[in-house]
């Protein structure tokens, strides 16, 4: 029995010791960004040369300095670091790619991919072949077979040439705005009401054909991305598991905030918990339904039709109805699941985004997660609030409160953020940043 204990105690303080000393991914990969923007500004270059023999005049010209300018954005982003470089999470993608292209021959060999701080569950493809993937894929999906899922879906969008299709579309939509645009003020009465409405009309049209196109592109992707998967070693159902898993990502609530939890966190021995904290403001005279009716969202939306995407690949190949359990994932794949999640916060930091950041660290804090980690980000992000009070751009770091697009639990963090005086802000961030120091120095 004691010794049974023992062994528990030497477990749990054998996971406290590795949440202690669990440090944020260095970013000081200097050598490989400088290689890796090497060599994407010359291939967006050749990609631009391309583009200009192959288009003649407007289209041409056009999209040559749409790919500029999105090279010096991108550019900027990784000199920003956004990405990072050689992490245990590229290797990973590397071996799950060589596994799709065994029965593939069109899957490229030299496919270049970039990991993104970004914690949403999101991959895209660039013009150039460039993969990128965000780290909240890996703490999103269940197993290695649904991130391979996703993958497969991008290789579908790359085989297709999708990007280059959607920048062509642009430019010729644009052309085409143009001159509807022209004609409407050709033709109408510069005061009259109905130009106004003629106007709005072309940008819905646009935006909602946009979407009807931009779904059909991605139900391409999943299709071909569907045969790719399905012609490698994955369990063929975690294809669509993986899909209904990114769908949940939208629509299933955020873990709520409990009062408790603030005045746990909040009632510090300098300054005690107040509860004109959690006041909220009234809302209740804005009419937010005004913008909502003048254009359907459900139309905008982008994750919605995820639905039609999962029935429409049901349709194409009747062996997905049968539906089948989430896989157990492996070690390798839990390790890097775990790791995802705890740069959570160090990727809001990055972002600059304190005041969500703050959130999801309390969040975490209620479930008793990694205490003392969790209570150094809020120290952290909580000093920045300040800092951004102090020069009155509070604003850049922390949501206003949007009643109709918000959750409750959300809108009343706000509210209690909000709320804050100057000083009571020095204070919890001091408490905070206090308990950091006195944790390094032990
Ligand atoms: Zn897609």
């Amino acid at each position: 029995m004691t010794r049974k204990l023992i062994v528990l105690m030497c477990f749990l303080l054998s996971v406290a010791g590795i949440s202690q000393t669990y440090k944020a991914i260095d970013t000081a990969d200097y050598l490989q960004r400088k290689e890796f923007l090497k060599n994407f500004t010359t291939n967006n270059e050749n990609l631009i040369k391309g583009l200009r023999a192959q288009y003649s005049g407007r289209t041409g010209s056009e999209m040559s300095k749409m790919y500029k300018e999105f090279g010096t954005e991108f550019e900027n982003q990784v000199k920003n670091k956004d990405f990072v470089f050689k992490s245990e999470f590229d290797i990973v993608i590397k071996s799950l790619v060589e596994r799709l292209r065994k029965n593939n021959p069109k899957v490229s060999r030299d496919l270049k991919i970039l990991i993104a701080k970004d914690n949403t569950p999101n991959a895209y493809c660039l013009a150039d072949g460039t993969f990128v993937i965000n780290m909240g894929l890996y703490n999103w999906m269940d197993n290695e077979a649904q991130l391979a899922g996703v993958i497969s879906h991008e290789l579908g969008h790359k085989i297709e040439e999708h990007t280059l299709k959607s920048v062509l579309n642009i430019v010729e939509q644009n052309k085409i705005d143009k001159s509807t645009v022209q004609n409407i003020k050709e033709t109408t009465d510069r005061r009259s009401q109905g130009r106004n409405e003629k106007a709005f009309d072309i940008l819905k049209n646009r935006i909602y054909k946009k979407s009807i196109e931009k779904r059909q592109l991605e139900m391409q992707a999943d299709s071909l991305g569907y045969v790719i998967f399905k012609n490698s070693d994955f369990k063929k159902s975690e294809f669509v598991n993986g899909l209904q898993k990114i769908q949940t990502f939208d629509t299933i609530s955020p873990r709520e905030l409990k009062i408790e939890t603030y005045k746990k966190l909040f009632d510090l021995p300098k300054q005690a918990f107040k509860e004109k904290w959690m006041k909220k403001e009234d809302f209740s005279l804005y009419n937010y339904n005004f913008y909502k009716e003048k254009l359907n969202k459900d139309s905008v939306a982008s994750h919605p039709e995820m639905v039609h995407r999962i029935e429409r690949l049901k349709k194409v190949f009747p062996e997905l109805n049968t539906s089948a359990d989430t896989e157990k994932p492996s070690d390798a794949y839990l390790a890097l699941k775990k790791m995802a999640r705890m740069e959570i916060l160090p990727n809001y930091f990055h972002s600059e985004d304190y005041g969500l950041g703050i959130y999801v660290a309390m969040q975490f804090l209620q479930d008793g997660e990694e205490e003392k980690y969790y209570k150094d980000w809020l120290g952290k992000c909580f000093s920045k609030i300040y800092e951004a009070r102090k020069n009155y751009n509070l604003n850049r770091y922390l949501d206003r409160i949007e009643p109709k697009n918000q959750s409750e639990s959300y809108q009343q963090f706000l509210n209690f953020m909000w709320n804050l005086s100057l000083d009571e802000i020095k204070n919890i961030s001091d408490y905070y940043q206090t308990n950091e120091t006195v944790a390094k120095s032990k």
